[in-house]
């Protein structure tokens, strides 16, 4: 029952972040008008509004126009509700499991926002900082030291790096909205989490890059965007973590 609940809170809050994720980078409210469809602004009845099941049932197009619906709606929605299922799998019914859903939900909007858009919104980068600011001083997991401590040390490792590219390559390979997800993410995750997913998103971030440079033919000069590296090393590294870490010394101290 618990999981169940949880599962549909998930698809609730799912649904909520494909607006956040349309609208924020527009500078429309969140709030008004209510959901409507960006190709012909007919208004979406709550019934043609339910997370999935209304995509399936639409055959993932418009009621009103047919214009085809992008299955970034129910790829945010199923994936946000699997990843609030993993919270209450590892932290129970619990206010931790409440603010990792927090989290991953910041990542998630912070994510889709920067492949789209190439930008980190404000309103999450800084007002996540500024939650998981207030929230170092309950956190079960982290010392309250160690996540401000991370934070800014993530916030200036960044900051250094921003100015190591613009330097030396002459490129803009950071952007300052990096320089404060950085922030929030060492704020939650404190420094052995933050390490790892730093790890994860610097190595996933080079394969995807190499993967373009030599298939697609593309120049170093590239433009990819880092904030959806930097998610998902901060979900894996989160979830999995200590089970990475225990996996990179079991390669490294042979018996
Ligand atoms: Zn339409």
């Amino acid at each position: 029952m618990e999981e169940a609940l949880t599962v549909v809170f998930g698809l609730i809050v799912g649904s909520f972040l494909n607006v956040v994720i349309h609208r924020l980078p527009l500078d429309e409210s969140i709030v008004f008008p209510p959901s409507h469809c960006p190709a012909c602004r007919a208004a979406i009845p709550p019934h043609d509004n339910i997370p999935l099941l209304s995509y399936v049932m639409l055959r993932g197009r418009c009621r009103a126009c047919r214009a085809a619906i992008s299955p970034r709606y129910p790829l945010v929605e199923g994936f946000t509700a699997f990843s609030f299922w993993l919270c209450y799998d590892a932290y129970g019914l619990s206010p931790h499991a409440l603010a990792a859903a927090v989290f991953i939900s910041l990542l998630i909007a912070l994510a889709a926002i920067d492949l789209k858009h190439m930008i980190l919104p404000d309103e999450l980068t800084l007002g996540g900082a500024a939650v998981f600011f207030a929230y170092s001083f309950f956190n079960p997991e982290v010392a309250q030291l160690d996540a401000v401590l991370s934070g800014l040390g993530a916030a200036l490792f960044f900051t250094a790096l921003f100015y190591f590219y613009l330097k030396v390559r002459k490129l803009e390979g950071l952007g300052f909205g990096d320089v404060k997800m950085a922030l929030l993410m060492g704020l939650f995750l404190g420094l052995s989490r933050l390490a790892i997913a730093i790890f994860l998103a610097s190595f996933s971030g080079l394969l995807v890059g190499l993967f373009f440079i030599v298939f697609r033919r593309k120049n170093l000069k590239l433009a990819l965007p880092f904030g959806p590296f930097l998610a998902l090393g901060s979900y894996l590294s989160l979830f999995w973590g200590e089970a990475i870490l225990l996996w990179i010394s079991s390669l490294w101290v042979r018996p």
